[in-house]
């Protein structure tokens, strides 16, 4: 897999931007989601921001389904739902149009990376305030010391690199 990661201040940023410019990489990186939610009937990719909004497009494309972006406050235009949730240092928030997904519908939430599991848990609160199924949560990257795997419980994780 090719991405770099940078020691900022003593945390290590993972940076999936390098995986994009390399053309075979990008799309190998699509096609291994796409390969595994093919037969899921997904009707919804729900996409975090902001990486979530490079993977997802091309997913849900693929897929035959809806792309939705979980933004942070204030973003969108329409009337939303917001959810709350906690950082390291704080909480912060994320919000989903009112009407993008209805009740019964069967969504996959992807981002480019989990670490405490805390932004999963918010876009998946928001999709099941709805009445939508999670079918699975994906990433590209998993950094499994901050066990965001166990704060997700019993919802599937799919993670290509940890
Ligand atoms: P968390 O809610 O703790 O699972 O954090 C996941 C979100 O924060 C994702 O949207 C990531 O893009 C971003 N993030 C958290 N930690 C890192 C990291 N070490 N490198 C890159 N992105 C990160």
């Amino acid at each position: 897999m090719v991405y770099w990661a940078y020691n900022l201040a003593g945390i290590m940023f993972h940076d999936i931007t390098t995986l994009l410019l390399d053309t075979r990489a990008f799309r190998d990186t699509i096609d291994l989601f796409v390969e595994r939610y093919k037969d899921k009937d997904i009707s919804v990719v729900a996409g975090v921001e902001a990486r979530g909004f490079i993977f997802g497009p091309p997913i849900a494309l693929a897929l035959g389904a809806k792309f939705v972006p979980m933004r942070k406050p204030k973003k969108l235009p329409g009337e939303v739902i917001s959810e709350e949730y906690s950082l390291e240092y704080g909480t912060d928030k994320m919000e989903m149009h009112v009407g993008a997904v209805q009740a019964g519908e069967r969504a996959l939430v992807i981002d480019d990376l989990i670490a405490t599991g805390g932004t999963l848990c918010a876009a998946m609160r928001l999709l099941e305030r709805v009445g939508a199924h999670v079918v699975e949560c994906a990433c590209v990257i998993e950094l499994p010391e901050l066990k965001g795997r166990e704060r997700l419980g019993e919802k599937p994780l799919f993670v290509l690199v940890n």
